[in-house]
């Protein structure tokens, strides 16, 4: 049992010491000490379904048997120096990672967050073209920091100047957007968009455009199919390198290894950024690209002290070992399709669901008032995740309205906890 902190010892700490900025999610906030599996355990022992997964990043279940060895044994061996030095597990770790790219991805640089990895491949954009401005999706998350900027939606952009030389256009989104579903032209109509800005808003070419295939924090959106072959071509045609962000569609989590695969119609980013579900959990991200794109970076030194450290170099070894060998991509895609299913057929009992999507186990639900206006259900929202905690499962709210429930689990879910999420989900929406 845990004998750490009290919850009211805890709680006091996190206010008097922890910046404001650091959000508490739940009106009683709650407090985690321990993960097993797909399971979170509160300071009492009450079990939690976790169907969020620390935001797409524990793909493979909580404290693997498997990572955790691999990081003490690491620990016990060499915990850092410096990748100024050889050191074979960076080495094994970016060829295991490159061989589940397309081949002309064969370049990777490791760092320690997603917010590194986009600063790093929108730098990468600007000296490989020698141009300067970057195109990202409205409602899009691409980290803090210096790509603050690419992040489009206003719960997460300070009042601070940022994003010079970055443009957003509109986000493809099938449901809520000017153009429809319905429409036959929809994809064209929204890669246009990008050909207006790139014309009327830049000097005609560009430094590179970045996109989530599907997108997270904006609720779960899978950009519509065909949408990035097209808008690849515009942007190449205006100079421009294009990145998809990977950091939480990939390994595994939409069904295929990236969510760039979603179409199955052989489109290749020219750099891939990833972070979340390659370190399951620690601190490791990573910016794969072309030799050529790459080397315009080395005319000055680049350098991250812990990018590359081995103890993260053996974690990530052995996440990719454990996605092949519990077969994780395929739970993702088969369990996803069927917990998809089951909430969209709660459609049928609640008018408050208005759009249930997603691929494989990235799955966001949104809530309105009413369906004809699509009206965003905020508070809608909050009451069913806060129903859903007190039920025993817990998601997060996304969406630039904050009107999604984001459903993510850990990839090692079994078909009983997918039914559990639905059960829990239509109670708590009769709870309202
Ligand atoms: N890109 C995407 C798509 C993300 O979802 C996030 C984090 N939510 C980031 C980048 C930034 O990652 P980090 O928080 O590790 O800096």
């Amino acid at each position: 049992p845990y004998t750490g902190d009290s919850y009211e010892v805890a709680l006091k700490k996190r206010r008097a010491y922890v910046h404001p900025s650091v959000e508490l999610y739940y009106d009683k906030p709650l407090m985690i000490v321990e993960g097993k599996k797909q399971y979170l355990f509160d300071e009492k022992g009450r079990r939690y379904l976790d169907a969020i997964a620390g935001i797409s990043v524990i793909n493979c279940g909580h404290c693997h048997p498997k990572i955790v060895k691999a990081t003490t044994d690491q620990l016990n061996t060499l915990q850092h120096t410096t990748t100024l030095y050889l050191n074979n597990m960076y080495t094994n770790y970016a060829e295991k990672l490159l061989k589940t790219l397309p081949k002309k991805l064969d370049t990777v640089y490791f760092v320690n967050s997603g917010s590194e990895a986009t600063t790093l491949a929108m730098n990468m954009c600007r000296t490989y073209t020698n141009n300067w401005d970057m195109i990202s999706l409205r409602g899009g998350y691409h980290g803090m920091g210096a790509s603050m900027g690419l992040t489009a939606n206003s719960h997460y952009k300070q009042p601070l100047p940022q994003g010079f030389g970055i443009k957003h256009v509109r986000s493809p989104n099938p449901y809520r957007g000017p153009y429809l579903e319905d429409d036959p032209n929809m994809v064209d109509k929204y890669v246009n968009e990008i050909h207006d800005l790139i014309q009327c808003g830049t000097c005609g070419e560009v430094a590179g455009f970045i996109a989530e295939p599907i997108q997270g924090v904006a609720g779960g959106i899978p950009l519509p199919k065909g949408y990035l072959k097209k808008a690849f071509e515009v942007v190449r045609k205006a100079g421009g390198i294009c990145i998809a962000d990977e950091v939480q569609d990939g390994f595994g989590r939409t069904g295929t290894m990236w969510g760039f695969q979603k179409d199955e119609d052989g489109l290749e980013p020219d750099i891939i950024t990833m972070a979340k579900g390659i370190g399951n959990g620690f601190p490791l991200g990573a910016v794969v690209t072309t030799k050529e794109i790459a080397n315009s970076f080395t005319k000055r030194f680049h350098f991250n002290t812990f990018g590359g450290n081995p103890v993260a170099m053996a974690v990530g070894n052995a996440v990719l070992d454990v996605i092949e060998e519990e077969n994780l991509i395929e739970n993702a895609r088969v369990l996803g399709k069927y917990l998809k299913g089951k909430l969209t057929k709660l459609m049928d009992k609640h008018d408050v669901i208005g759009n249930v999507r997603g691929k494989g186990l990235m799955i966001g639900v949104e809530l309105v008032k009413d369906r004809k206006t699509k009206e965003p259900g905020c508070q809608i929202t909050l009451d069913i995740l806060e129903n859903m905690k007190e039920l025993g499962v817990l998601t997060l709210i996304a969406g630039v309205y904050s009107n999604v429930l984001r459903i993510k689990p850990p990839l090692c879910i079994t078909k009983e906890d997918a039914d559990f999420i639905v059960d829990v989900f239509d109670e708590a929406i009769q709870m309202l």
